[in-house]
């Protein structure tokens, strides 16, 4: 058995991996696809629960307004064409967490195709298609945990039964596991800026299928592939992609063939299993669902959802480089959410010199987060206590020197900058200029070597006079006027 380092040094030289994701996200509507349930997560077992979506006979579903409005708008953040006319069908299969014994799902007629999400790969930016965006319903849960004995009890949950999921389905257009990682990234990120779904993986918001093959490098046609089923987070997926790219190219390397099948990921072991095989797959005789009309999302509500458009990740960031010169990386770790980007936003914007506090993002906060390895979003210091801190520099309050040892303390402490600045008394930078003129003869008087060779000509060795007087006033002294004490003196 091969390591994974050298399977996939091999799998780069002679074959080309495919992968294709299948991705449901939860929409966040307050009531159910087809009817009026409640969508409450950790509600106690079936009691979020109806006729409709119990599938009782004779219960008539009525589509949910906002379920396709929240699903149109996913769909055009990820740039689809929207069909004016989609179609609802029935996906049919028999599982005990499906009552009705049939899905409602869209098929041939989605509510959206033809989009792309764009990635940052090894070689630049690159455009992942999007094949379709439909809306279907959730199926219920079977809790098979919490029993004496696990493997003698299941129970099923209907509370999930008909919660609004749109399925997002990826071109075949994916070629690394990396690649797979940085398009669900860029996908959940992008969903979250949309507001339609929390995401959370935890609670199953966020569901991701991986199709993954591989060919010959240089052979357009494509191998055959496997879909690993139900993996709970976007690491795991990458690392059973890697075992399963490398498990298939050991399979092609030895003469033998990839079966299509659906496998399932072991996150303790790092291998996938098979779980069927396309013998056993379902065939799921999809017909037009004859409770439901077609959808029909005209122009004019298109235009109405497209209003409630919010500026993307993508867009907001080359807004934010250009606007407040800030890095790309820089811009990256201030969007990672829309909340942190918009407190980013509004304190640069209220500070006297936005780009000063954009700098103290970058040049004091950054460094001093990885040195505590915290997050942004758990800072002590808020977008706002920068805004405040940048405009005390900007006033000349205090100096640079005296900025960097408050934030020390507000690391220290876990407090906000204004209210280290309250605890330290307010400090400001001396401006006092006796005083000031006291330390600089000192300084003058102690090191006549560097005065000679100032006065010889090298200019640049204010600077060094500059520093001695700094570090004798404790940083308090106000550079600037350091400075202009000090050429006085030394001319
Ligand atoms: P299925 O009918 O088995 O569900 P689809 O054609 O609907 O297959 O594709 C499902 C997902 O699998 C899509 O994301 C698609 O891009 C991907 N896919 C299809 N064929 C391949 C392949 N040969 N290798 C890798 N991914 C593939
Ligand atoms: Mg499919
Ligand atoms: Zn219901």
């Amino acid at each position: 058995m091969s390591t994974f380092a050298d399977t996939s040094v091999a799998t780069h030289a002679t074959y080309e991996p495919v992968i294709g994701l299948e991705v449901h996200v939860q929409l966040l509507t307050a009531t159910k696809i087809f009817c009026s349930c409640s969508t409450r997560f950790g509600a106690p077992p079936n009691t979020n629960v109806c006729p409709v979506c119990l599938g009782m006979p004779g219960a008539l579903p009525v589509l949910n307004r906002k379920a396709v409005e929240f699903a149109t708008l996913a769909a055009m953040a990820l740039n689809c064409r929207i069909n004016e006319t989609s179609i609802f069908a029935r996906k049919n299969y028999f599982y005990p967490d499906l009552p009705k014994g049939y899905q409602i799902s869209q098929y041939d007629k989605p509510l959206a195709e033809h989009g792309s999400i764009e990635v940052h790969a090894s070689d630049g930016k690159r455009k992942i298609g999007i094949t379709r965006v439909h809306l279907e319903e959730d199926a219920g849960k079977s809790l098979h945990e919490g029993f004496p004995d696990a493997s003698e009890k299941t129970a099923i949950d209907l509370n999930r039964t008909g919660v609004p999921l749109i399925e997002i389905v990826s071109e075949p257009d994916i070629t690394t596991p990396d690649e797979a990682y940085e398009y669900l990234t860029r996908l959940k990120e992008i969903i979250l800026y949309t507001r339609v779904s929390d995401c959370n993986m935890e609670e199953g918001s966020l569901r991701c299928d991986a199709n993954v093959s591989v060919r010959p490098r240089g052979q357009r046609e494509l191998g055959t592939k496997t879909e690993i089923k139900n993996v709970n987070s976007f690491r795991f997926i990458r690392e059973a992609l890697i075992y399963e790219i490398s498990r298939q190219v050991e399979v092609v390397e030895s003469g033998g063939k990839i079966t299509q099948e659906t496998r399932l990921y072991n996150s303790h072991e790092g291998k996938t299993y098979s779980m069927r095989s396309k013998e056993q797959a379902h065939d799921y005789r999809y017909f037009p669902e004859p409770d439901l009309l077609p959808l029909l999302v005209d122009e004019k509500w298109q235009a109405e959802i497209t209003k409630t458009l919010p500026e993307l990740p993508e867009a907001l960031r080359a807004r934010l480089v250009k606007e407040y010169g800030i890095t790309e990386y820089d811009a990256q770790v201030l969007t990672v959410s829309k909340s942190l980007a918009d407190q980013f936003e509004s304190a640069a914007k209220a500070a006297k010199n936005p780009k000063r506090v954009a700098n103290l993002v970058q040049g004091e906060l950054m460094g001093r987060l990885k040195t505590k390895g915290l997050e942004i979003e758990q800072s002590p210091i808020s977008m706002k206590g920068v805004a405040t801190s940048a405009d005390l520099v900007e006033s000349g309050a205090i100096s640079g020197k005296m900025l960097k040892d408050l934030y020390d303390l507000c690391f220290e402490r876990n407090k906000d900058f204004p209210e280290i600045y309250d605890e330290e008394g307010r400090p400001q930078q001396s401006s006092d200029t006796t005083a000031l003129e006291k330390i600089i003869d000192e300084i003058v008087a102690a090191n006549p070597k560097q005065l000679e060779q100032y006065r010889a000509g090298k200019k640049t060795m204010i600077g060094f006079f500059v520093g001695q007087v700094m570090k004798a006033s404790k940083g308090q002294a106000n550079p600037p006027l350091v400075n202009e004490l000090l050429t006085k003196k030394l001319d």
